[in-house]
């Protein structure tokens, strides 16, 4: 027991030293304590790259500077900022919970973790990082690097992605956590994990737990951390026809359990497989959905590719010119000045900006 509390307490200090002397990882949150702000960065940060989630995030601040400004604003304006960093349910909820504080929390943000945490979106590691970082509260946060870090160092086999692996590492994260200071330590372990003890190649020559580090010892570190699941991508194959009159087209707002909610989209047709160029050419499935109004062929787009966590979306836009306006149910008509403010998922997005 007492090798283990000793094994404990060095990690703790050797991660709040290099903290203190080494830690030169700088980001426009960090130290930040207006829980609205780190809020916003969770959120955006939840399943995206930091380098991509700065300027989005920098772009949310200027835009939205406070809780209410956010919560006012009109919901596609809000999903137009947020094109291209995907998983669009964070953004709804952000939505939701944003209008929940700033409507019947009057804009104070709660400061218990139960309370952060049974706003919509928020799970235990974020729940956690905006209660150590804004309120100093004792609740470690268990992500992808605090999993790396652990898992290496103790030589943790478990995977990480099963309950008994998550309950696992929670509880040493949080025997762990230096409660005096919970959000120095929680940021400076993500950033360990993020600069030092990386997925490839870690800095293990510049790491001071190296010593007693059980995957550095054993010839781990490519072993662990261990993942039960490999996920395995879905292909899926979706044909858009922009179908233009008088310069229009005709869009829709993606409803719902699918991917890629409340962002619009073109009329849709999606095959099991790939179609020939000459199936495409057939338009089979436009001229049923039109019925008898003439219409011109005018572009078959290249095939465009977008990786999403569970699955491979390509797809294809055929433009076609009809000759008189008709009405396709659940589909609205708008100009180039309007298409350009709707928020389209990224596949869309790589096509129209070509
Ligand atoms: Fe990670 Fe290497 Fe340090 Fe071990 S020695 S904690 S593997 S960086």
């Amino acid at each position: 027991m007492k090798e283990v509390d000793n094994k404990n307490q060095f990690f703790r200090k050797q991660l709040l030293d290099w903290n203190a002397e080494h830690n030169h990882r700088d980001m426009p949150w960090k130290g930040e304590k207006d829980p609205y702000k780190i809020w916003l960065s969770e959120i955006i940060l939840q399943q995206t790259r930091v380098e991509q989630g700065l300027a989005y995030y920098n772009r949310f601040i200027k835009t939205f500077p406070t809780v209410h400004h956010l919560a006012k604003a009109p919901d596609n304006t809000v999903f137009k900022l947020w094109e291209g960093l995907g998983y669009y349910t964070r953004c709804k909820n952000l939505i939701a919970s944003a209008k929940y504080i700033s409507v019947e929390l009057k804009g104070k943000f709660p400061d218990k973790y139960e309370d952060i945490l049974a706003l919509k979106g928020i799970g235990p590691y974020t729940a956690a990082a905006i209660g150590s970082f804004a309120f100093n509260l004792p609740h470690a946060v268990v992500d992808g690097n605090v999993f790396r870090v652990l898992a290496r160092y103790f030589g943790i086999e478990t995977a990480t992605d099963t309950t008994e692996g998550k309950k696992l590492f929670t509880n040493l994260a949080n025997e762990l956590l230096d409660k005096k200071t919970p959000g120095i330590y929680n940021q400076a372990l993500m950033d360990f994990g993020a600069v030092i003890c990386k997925p490839q190649q870690p800095l293990c020559h510049e790491c001071p737990l190296q010593k007693t580090c059980t995957a550095y010892q054993h010839d781990l570190i490519n072993v662990l951390p261990v993942k039960e699941k490999t996920i395995i991508k879905k292909p899926r194959w979706l044909y858009y026809f922009i179908v233009e009159h008088n310069g229009n087209v005709y869009v829709r707002k993606r409803t719902g359990k699918d991917v890629w909610q409340n962002l619009y989209e073109f009329f849709l047709v999606e095959n099991e497989k790939e179609l020939s160029l000459k199936e495409i050419e057939k338009l089979t499935v436009l001229k049923k959905a039109i019925g008898k109004i003439q219409f011109e062929l005018i572009d078959i787009s290249k095939i465009y590719k977008q990786v999403l966590s569970h699955q491979i979306i390509y797809g294809q836009f055929i433009k076609v010119k009809i000759l008189s306006e008709l009405e396709i149910d659940g589909f609205e008509i708008v100009g180039k000045k309007k298409l350009k403010t709707l928020p389209f998922p990224k596949l869309i997005n790589s096509y129209l900006e070509e």
